[in-house]
């Protein structure tokens, strides 16, 4: 069993990561081995550390090693204007597009029936209190063209409603069934351009 072989269990674990199967695991292990000391041990331990260290921000639900993300600690950043995306990597997108500089709400998901995901899971609560801040103008809904982002967004747009905060919801670019991660950054920055209000 698996007590006994440390290199299967490492290999089965790495095949579970997003883009790996088993095949290039074994390959990834291979050279780590090989790249023991310059590789494997310092990776060994930036992993122990981030998982030491690295928690979700309690304001917006990015990563980041203090409670607040610097993100949200940055009054530089457009305090007026929040954007809600699905889940960390889509945060990241936005940044590494550039084409946002304002506050974030990562929901952590999209309301999914088939998955049992309700608002509950999705600091909705949170994110309609933080709406009704005086600072607040807009809330930007830049969940994914699939029916549970469109479903999320249209149910967070009414929750919304009594706030009087604009809502806008990412336009042209997304192609429908489109992953915001996946995105090119060009098309990213068009859709944040292209964004429409969905709410009067
Ligand atoms: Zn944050």
């Amino acid at each position: 069993m698996s007590v006994d072989n440390p290199l299967d269990d490492l290999i089965r674990r790495l095949a579970r990561l997003p883009g790996l199967g088993t095949r290039s695991a074994r390959r990834a292990v291979l050279h780590l081995m090989i790249n023991r000391d310059s590789l494997m041990l310092p990776l060994a331990e930036d992993i122990s550390r981030v998982a030491q260290s690295v928690r979700h921000c309690v304001e917006c639900g990015n990563f980041d090693t203090a409670d607040t993300c610097r993100i949200c600690r940055n009054t530089d950043r457009d305090q007026s204007r929040i954007c809600v995306v699905e889940d960390v990597a889509d945060l990241w997108a936005m940044e590494r597009a550039g084409v946002f500089s304002g506050r974030y709400h990562v929901l952590g998901g999209v309301m999914s029936a088939i998955d049992g995901v309700g608002p509950e899971e999705l600091r909705i609560d949170y994110l309609v209190s933080k709406s009704g801040e005086d600072a607040v103008q807009e809330v930007i809904l830049a969940t994914s063209a699939t029916v549970d982002g469109q479903t999320t967004a249209h149910y967070i747009a009414e929750r919304l409603e009594p706030t009087k905060v604009q809502v806008t919801r990412l336009a042209h670019g997304v192609p429908v069934g489109g992953e915001l991660d996946y995105l090119d950054d060009g098309t990213l920055a068009q859709a944040m351009r292209a964004r429409r209000q969905i709410n009067d």
